[in-house]
């Protein structure tokens, strides 16, 4: 795989999705690819502000950590959700304004508040008790959301089972911040990722509605934040679900919140799993009981990661025509059994050096890739990176 080269500007919008530029972008770059397109990034931004008018969108980095996205996005005019110190270090070398970032991670050590505080972060999360003990050393400087659990288990991955504390003992830890004398912001939820609908988000922002009037009757901090967490669907392979029509009962509960609530989101799989496909490469096939075995530069262990980890189920295709499909298996290059990608697939014959494409893949692939028997991570290679002339790699 030859290195990545330097940025060249090329003034023209290409579709990185379309097979000439993905055969294009693997000659120049190599395989196995991550295609980043930041045009999409910019469309779904924009989708889920329109479907969410008002409401200041903090992309959360952990489902797709890279520098081209997090700063396309901070083009846009939004904002940032860090979690670790990792992240607190790249919109650093960014040179990003602390003020867009939040820093949501219930859990800290001291190091990563430190650490955050030092670059500027204000505003961070808590869920507990001892939590907000850690925050007396900073209670002239930090802000603080109190997250709250709304268990959601229809959701592809639960987070309130995790994080979060009890709606009911929501104004006993206000209290506590009080007596601490931290600055309680507001409060936060994320109801858990790729929601299959509305309801639990609806749910919460109704209770937290009323946590934030009861929590400011008795005056426990300014308690003018609510942040709603991310887990807007994306359609893996069936049609996306319709981002307006998902949004559109939390806006009717959002405003019948109380006056002068700033609202605020965490979207992260919404905005970059659509915007990258999956390019790996066929190493060698074999015949396997009636079945033909491709075996990719890329899988289990790397950006397909998310079969496991996320629940996500890629759609494949071949980049290769033809009429004849036989029934094949797409595996991936570690000795591992396990290291399987689909099955019983339909595909045309493929031969060494053919590619293979899985849409929908941005988000949690690349981000929990490893190494595994040496094979290195995809390159991530990101196109139409500026609004105006659409500069290319
Ligand atoms: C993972 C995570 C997100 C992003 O969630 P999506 O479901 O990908 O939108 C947002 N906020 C927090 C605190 C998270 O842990």
């Amino acid at each position: 795989m030859p290195p990545p080269r330097r940025a060249r500007a090329r003034l023209r919008w290409i579709d990185p999705f379309a097979p000439e530029h993905i055969r294009r972008l693997v000659a120049e770059f190599g395989s196995p690819l991550l295609i980043l397109d930041c045009a999409r990034v910019r469309t779904q931004y924009r989708n889920l502000r329109r479907a969410l008018p008002g409401v200041d969108l903090h992309y959360a980095l952990k489902p797709m950590p890279h520098a081209a996205l997090v700063q396309t996005i901070v083009d846009e005019g939004g904002f940032l959700d860090l979690a670790t110190t990792g992240e607190v270090q790249l919109v650093t070398s960014l040179g990003i304004d602390p003020a867009r970032c939040i820093h949501t991670h219930p859990i800290k050590r001291d190091i990563d508040i430190r650490n955050a505080l030092h670059a500027g972060v204000r505003v961070f999360v808590a869920d507990n008790p001892d939590e907000l003990e850690k925050f007396v050393p900073w209670r002239d400087t930090a802000e603080l959301l109190l997250r709250v659990s709304f268990r959601a288990p229809g959701a592809v991955c639960d987070l309130s089972r995790k994080f979060g504390c009890d709606p009911e003992a929501l104004l006993s830890l206000a209290r506590r911040a009080r007596e601490l004398g931290l600055t309680v912001r507001g409060l936060s939820f994320h109801v858990g990722s790729q929601a299959p609908n509305s309801v639990k988000h609806l749910e919460a922002i109704e209770t937290c509605g009323k946590l934030l009037a009861a929590a400011r009757r008795e005056k426990l901090g300014p308690l003018d934040t609510l942040d709603i967490g991310g887990g807007f669907p994306i359609g893996y392979g069936q049609r996306a679900p319709d981002i307006g029509r998902f949004c559109a009962p939390l806006r009717a509960a959002l405003a019948r919140l109380p006056r002068r609530v700033r609202v605020i989101a965490e979207p992260g799989r919404y905005i970059a799993g659509p915007a990258a496909i999956g390019v790996a490469s066929v190493m060698g096939r074999a015949q396997r009981e009636g079945h033909w075995w491709y075996y990719l530069d890329d899988g289990l262990y790397g950006s397909y990661s998310g079969q496991l980890y996320d629940h996500a189920r890629y759609p494949v295709e071949a980049l290769r025509e033809g009429t004849e499909r036989l029934p094949s298996v797409l595996a991936g290059p570690t000795c591992d059994s396990i290291d399987v990608i689909a099955e019983n697939l339909m595909l045309p014959r493929l031969r060494a050096g053919d590619l293979i494409v899985g849409r929908s893949m941005g988000a949690y692939t690349w981000a929990s890739a490893s190494e595994f028997n040496f094979f290195p991570r995809a390159t991530v290679i990101a196109v139409n990176r500026t609004a105006g002339d659409m500069g290319g790699v």
